[in-house]
């Protein structure tokens, strides 16, 4: 690189922390103030301007273009203020931040492929200028958190998720790539928008669709060498049967589907631990039956199966409401991911009409419909439970299906709440409760960092399953006193290495590795992690 790269190379700048030493070789005296700050004082000075900004929008802003100007940097500050900062680089800031995408532009992170590129898909990837690319998330804008279509403004997404991989799992930045696959859009207010930069047509679908994304899956693969490609926020009538299709074909999970289901099962199990009691006793009903609705029951239907039960017997403790009401026999053309829940049961149009003829022991909510989980709802699962399982899944916040205050007050304390998004602690009659966050963050980077070490063939849900467990188990006694069946998220790096270490354990057994099996896995795994520290040039 010329020496003004090393200043305007995110990867490369190390802004006023370069040492004399480095200047003097890389010809930068003058191109920067004569003092030298170390890696701490950067981070002071980063941190006094975020802190300084009114709005989470504004820190998102903040922090977005530190990643533009120093990379090392950004993923120092992260790593050191994490508690902080998810929020806002995740939901719930990075959902306003992709409404607001085209408004905050202000340079493009990750790639881009749209309908217009059809054919050159391979070529544009060859445009990226890291050619170790071992992880890749990918979106289609369809189905951004719980706000809907939002086209190529959905490419915040998987550029916080692979914040995240190097965040919480210490996943190389270079060796992550986020991409954008703009098939249209049906979001009116976008294509009508003169500030939007997006394919202003409808929706691609049917033959033409899959072409295109099968193209992607080929030129990843003439492009890369081993390469986990997450699929992310695609809505559910193609995320299915994408995942049948290339599950056993590539390296690839759909983290709505699969991440979600492995950290709502860990907090099944950590809930079993808190209260006791075992997981086939419970009754799970759900409030939608989407990716993640019935990725969760999939998932607990294995777990159920490993303690005993039959397919049958496990489905069976699993009911599902969608936007039609209960999901029953009686019901006429169920989608496909539906249909094993499809019980022999009375209609009920009404969620809380279901809650009281079916007495369930959870309620898990995965529809995006915010205040799904109403007071006489809550108040029902009090009534026949001394300790309902609350979790309000759906993301950013204000889709929540209750807020953490509701969940307690209306269950008088009794309820074990998880959210996706994070809820302040909550403070009722002198009690305080800060539930634990259930979102799939707690899984998908260790689950990643463990099959890009192992260069695992196929992701499978042993693997999901694997990490349920190890999440669980790292729930202490503490945080269930919190009120928490999540480990705090200062925890999460560590929790990610030990989730990671078991799944390429998995991989191992499995006979899908693409290395041989090292004597220590910790070890093993430790020396994929990447830190945060500046390196030397001379
Ligand atoms: P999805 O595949 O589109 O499924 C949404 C489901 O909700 C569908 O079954 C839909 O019914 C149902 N629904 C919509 N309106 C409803 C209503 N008024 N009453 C009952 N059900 C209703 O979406 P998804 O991928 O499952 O995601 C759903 C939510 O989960 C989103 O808010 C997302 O943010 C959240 N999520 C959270 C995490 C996490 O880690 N915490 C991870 C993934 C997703 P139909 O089938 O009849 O259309
Ligand atoms: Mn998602």
């Amino acid at each position: 690189p010329s020496n003004i790269n090393y200043l305007y190379d995110p990867a490369l700048n190390k802004g006023t922390a370069f040492t004399r030493e480095e200047r003097d070789a890389l010809g930068l005296w003058g191109l920067l103030p004569p003092g030298i700050n170390t890696m701490s004082e950067q981070v002071l000075r980063a941190m006094g301007n975020y802190r300084r900004k009114t709005s989470d929008l504004e820190k998102y802003i903040f922090l977005a273009a530190l990643q533009d100007r120093n990379q090392t940097l950004y993923y120092r500050v992260l790593a050191d203020y994490l508690e902080e900062m998810m929020p806002i680089i995740y939901t719930p800031t990075v959902g306003l931040a992709c409404q607001e995408y085209v408004h905050i532009f202000r340079r493009p992170k990750g790639i881009f492929v749209s309908s217009r590129n059809k054919g050159k898909f391979s070529r544009i990837l060859k445009n990226w200028p890291n050619k170790d690319v071992r992880v890749i998330v990918i979106t289609d804008g369809e189905r951004i958190l719980g706000l809907g279509d939002l086209g190529v403004a959905g490419m915040g997404i998987p550029v916080g998720k692979l914040s995240l991989y190097t965040a919480c799992a210490g996943i190389h930045p270079s060796w992550c790539l986020p991409v954008t696959i703009d098939v249209g859009t049906n979001n009116v207010k976008l294509q009508n928008d003169p500030l939007y930069f997006g394919m202003r047509h409808d929706r691609i679908r049917g033959e033409a669709y899959d072409s295109l994304i099968e193209e992607f899956i080929m030129a990843v693969q003439d492009n890369f060498h081993h390469t986990l490609i997450q699929f992310e926020d695609f809505g559910n009538i193609n995320a299915f049967r994408l995942l049948g299709r290339y599950r056993n074909r590539v390296c690839t999970f759909n983290d709505d589907i699969q991440g979600t289901a492995s950290v709502a099962l860990a907090g099944m199990y950590a809930a079993m631990r808190m209260i006791g009691g075992k997981l086939v006793d419970q009754k799970i009903l759900f409030l939608g039956a989407g990716e993640a609705g019935t990725g969760i029951g999939d998932l607990i239907v294995k777990a159920m199966m490993d303690e005993g039960l039959s397919q049958e017997e496990a489905r069976e403790r699993c009911w599902f409401t969608d936007s039609k009401g209960l999901i029953v026999k009686s019901r006429q053309k169920l989608a496909a991911h539906k249909v094993p829940y499809a019980h022999e049961f009375e209609y009920q149009a009404d969620f809380l009409d279901a809650v009281k003829a079916l007495k369930p022991t959870a309620v898990v909510g995965v529809s995006g419909q915010a205040k799904a989980f109403s007071q006489p709802v809550l108040e029902e699962m009090a009534r026949c439970n001394e300790r309902p399982l609350v979790f309000a899944l759906s993301n950013p916040t204000a889709n929540a299906e209750c807020t953490a205050l509701e969940a307690y007050a209306w269950t008088d304390g009794r309820a074990v709440f998880a959210s996706g998004s994070p809820f302040e602690p909550v403070n009722l009659r002198g009690v305080t409760y800060e539930p634990g966050q259930g979102n799939n963050a707690y899984i998908f980077p260790g689950v990643g960092l463990g099959v890009i070490a192992s260069r695992a063939k196929h992701v499978t849900d042993e693997m999901f399953m694997t990490a349920s467990r190890v999440l669980a188990g790292e729930v202490s006694q503490e945080d269930f006193e919190r009120g928490s069946i999540y480990p705090p998220l200062v925890k999460i790096r560590e929790v990610s290495i030990k989730i990671a270490a078991a799944v390429a354990e998995v991989a191992f057994d499995q006979g899908l590795a693409g290395v041989p099996r090292p004597d220590d896995l910790r070890d093993f795994i430790q020396s994929h992690v990447y830190e945060p520290n500046y390196q030397s040039y001379v």
